[in-house]
């Protein structure tokens, strides 16, 4: 359930971010939005509003408010943009994107979070489109995409995610295979041509192959 108390909450969380440099207001306006507690179980509620990240089971972690802030305000969410999201987790990030009024395509490795991330958020009222299966490979069937994001730490770009990406389109990814990364967005400028940016370090769970049953 949601309450004042819960967005009242929100508020605050939202104020931090702000402060922390986050500008684009759709990014504020979803953030203060999303029902972030929701992804918690009860006895850890209390941590829901604060700006960090959080084990969510399955060895991994629902990524800190301002991380997901920064990852979408790089990819300048438009309504209507075709997403594709590499590492559901909890469904957080994928959660702020329908908000946004993206058309979100989203595949995690791992089944056990896959399962309780499409059951999780379509009850919420977010309806993107859940996937089992390595995110290295991305989604051939369903590309292209207007913008894609990978939430988990990748040693270097996967080749296959570039090809799925539109003409003009962009792809936000942090790179690197220690225990930090840098997010780097790539811009697709033509068939054959991709130009790249870099906006400083950030800390991961890595982007690993294939799938866990
Ligand atoms: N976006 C998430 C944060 C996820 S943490 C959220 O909002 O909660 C990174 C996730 O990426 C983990 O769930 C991990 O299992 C997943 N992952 C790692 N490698 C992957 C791959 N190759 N394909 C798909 N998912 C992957």
């Amino acid at each position: 359930m949601d309450t004042f108390r819960h967005k009242g909450l929100r508020n605050r969380l939202v104020d931090d971010i702000a402060k922390k440099g986050i500008k684009d207001e759709a990014v504020l306006n979803a953030i203060g939005a999303v029902p972030r507690h929701l992804f918690f179980e009860s006895s850890f509620i209390k941590f829901a509003y604060q700006d960090k990240a959080f084990p969510i089971g399955a060895g991994q972690t629902i990524s800190q408010p301002y991380t997901v802030a920064f990852q979408t305000e790089l990819l300048q969410i438009k309504t209507g943009d075709k997403v594709l999201e590499v590492g559901t987790g909890s469904g957080y990030q994928a959660a702020v994107l329908c908000e946004m009024g993206a058309k979100v395509f989203t595949i995690e490795r791992q089944k056990e979070l896959f399962a309780k991330s499409s059951h999780l958020l379509p009850r919420m009222g977010y309806k993107p489109r859940f996937f089992l299966g390595d995110g290295y490979k991305g989604l051939p069937q369903q590309a292209p995409f207007d913008k894609i994001i990978v939430t988990a730490g990748a040693p270097q770009i996967p080749e296959d995610l570039l090809t799925q990406l539109c003409i003009g389109g962009l792809m936000v990814i942090p790179v690197g295979s220690g225990n930090v990364q840098v997010m780097t967005r790539i811009t697709r400028d033509s068939e054959s041509e991709f130009s790249q940016e870099q906006f400083g370090q950030f800390v991961f769970v890595p982007l690993l192959k294939g799938v866990v049953k």
